[in-house]
């Protein structure tokens, strides 16, 4: 099959949807493998680096866009893109149909099939397709949490492992899932003081049986929460209730009464936030204060390191890649059903419930 990688053209997106390792692969397999020049730039790949697993650089996006069979992006395609759509393209990529209206009509209309990441699920309910980002921003958010405590950069001035003789940062992460989980493990290397809350005890008890001792868990309601972020330095939030928005677990009076030059990093932004008070912020300026403390809210965390976040996506996205290659896209997701939860659109028909519900179309 011939695969095509176009550069993302999205403002602010730096990440490639295939690595050289998922070009040697998909080579190695039989496949043609095409990508437009300087694709992988900035995630740190060179044209050359593509070109030495076994890639055919191409000089445009319209060349690589017109030479795909499969194509394979990272965000979904923007209005400028949309006029490249044709009736025999298989597109594979982060789509999220039910926010996007115009993206919808111009897929059906040009009857492309369209293949979401962020919809594929297996039996247990996991989305092994957004779990990686969901790692990529929960590692990063210590890291950010740590560096806005810095006094420059308008914190206290807190050091989060401390020296010997002096406390080490209270680190406090709401929701102990996939994002959550990465946030606390890295709070642990930093050498803070860390304490988790959920509501889902199954989920803490297999916290505790992996980190006991290095972490508290603490089932999660407003009393706990109250009584964590009282004592807190930096708090992490990353609760998700799939499908809904994220529930406001921290009032503004709760953050008026916080420890002056705290840090809040609200992960789950992107599904409304957990905080009262959090707005989307960028990387270009991520931070603002309210009463006192300092709140990191960027919905796109992972954009801040493509170069971990490009391997993450493909190290995910690959095996599924590599079946549709192979079998082809029908025979791939008759034999995979958490694949075929992954088709959004297909010969001008909506094949995914919630987008149809999101836009009022039939499906
Ligand atoms: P997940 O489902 O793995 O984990 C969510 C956890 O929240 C679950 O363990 C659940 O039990 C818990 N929870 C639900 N309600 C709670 C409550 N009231 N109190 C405490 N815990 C509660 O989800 P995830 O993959 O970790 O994603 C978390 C959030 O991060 C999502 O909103 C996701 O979209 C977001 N995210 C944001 C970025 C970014 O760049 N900002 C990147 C990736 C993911």
């Amino acid at each position: 099959m011939r695969i095509c990688v176009p550069k993302e053209i999205k403002d602010n997106e730096f990440r490639v949807a295939i690595t050289p390792a998922g070009v040697h692969d998909l080579v190695l397999h039989g496949h043609e493998v095409l990508i437009e020049t300087g694709a992988g730039l900035g995630s740190s790949i060179t044209d050359d680096q593509f070109s030495a697993a076994g890639a055919a650089i191409l000089p445009d996006a319209v060349s690589t866009w017109s030479a795909a069979e499969l194509l394979l992006k990272v965000k979904e395609p923007v209005p400028s893109e949309y006029g490249y759509f044709r009736a025999d393209l298989v597109l594979f990529t982060y789509l999220h149909l039910a926010a996007e209206a115009g993206l919808t009509r111009a897929l059906l209309d040009a009857g492309v099939t369209a293949i979401a990441y962020e919809t594929v699920q297996l039996p247990t309910r996991a989305l092994p397709l957004l779990a990686p980002m969901s790692e990529v921003a929960g590692r990063l958010a210590p890291i950010v949490g740590a560096n806005a405590m810095l006094k420059p950069n308008g914190g206290p001035g807190l050091l989060v492992p401390g020296v010997p003789g002096t406390h080490p940062a209270r680190v406090t992460v709401l929701g102990g899932g996939v994002a959550g989980t990465a946030a606390m493990q890295v709070a642990i290397g930093l050498g803070a003081e860390v304490t988790v809350l959920d509501t889902n005890l199954f989920r803490l008890r297999e916290l505790d049986t992996l980190h006991y001792g290095r972490v508290k868990t603490i089932a999660s309601n407003a009393f706990e929460i109250e009584t964590a972020l009282l004592q807190s330095d930096l708090v992490i939030g990353s609760v998700l209730i799939p499908g809904a928005r994220a529930p406001k677990l921290v009032s503004n009076e709760l953050v008026s009464r916080m420890k002056a030059g705290s840090v809040l990093v609200d992960i789950a932004v992107d599904q409304g936030g957990c905080f009262a008070d959090t707005h989307p912020t960028t990387h270009t300026e991520p931070t603002f204060t309210v009463h006192g403390s300092l709140f990191y809210c960027v919905a796109n965390m992972p954009g801040a390191v493509p170069s971990t976040s490009t391997y993450a996506l493909t190290n995910a996205t690959l095996p599924y890649v590599r079946a549709i290659a192979n079998r082809g896209w029908v025979d791939a997701l008759r034999a995979d059903a958490s694949l075929a939860l992954g088709l959004n659109t297909f010969g001008g028909v909506l094949t995914s419930a919630p987008v149809a519900t999101a836009h009022a179309l039939p499906l």
